[in-house]
């Protein structure tokens, strides 16, 4: 899971991508996985915890892709009007990484 990299807290997904819809044009970055990569690297983050500020991209890609996709794969993840994250990412992202165990172990 995403951690400051400054003070070494978890961080929450649904707060940090919440952090770059107030960008004017967040709809459109948010259409494009390669834009929104782009822009997610770039981006100045601020740790709710310490109230330092990092760039996306000392964030892992990895997760940030699956962010990304989970976005995309729900209808009505992002509330616009009022530039909110509707998914709790968090669980979401855990709940993806169990199942990508047991199907290794079933695999394996
Ligand atoms: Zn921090």
């Amino acid at each position: 899971m995403a951690k400051c990299p400054l003070c070494g807290k978890p961080l929450d997904w649904a707060e940090l991508i919440g952090q770059m819809l107030v960008l004017e044009n967040a709809e459109e970055i948010f259409r494009e996985r390669e834009r929104f990569m782009e822009t997610f690297e770039g981006f100045v983050f601020k740790c709710p915890h310490c109230g330092e500020e990092f760039y996306g991209k000392n964030l892992p890609r990895k997760e940030a892709e699956k962010v990304f996709a989970l976005l995309k794969e729900f209808k009505g993840s992002i509330d616009w009007e009022n530039r909110k994250v509707r998914l709790r990412l968090n669980s979401l992202l855990a709940l993806d990484t169990m199942l990508e165990q047991w199907d290794r172990k079933v695999k394996g």
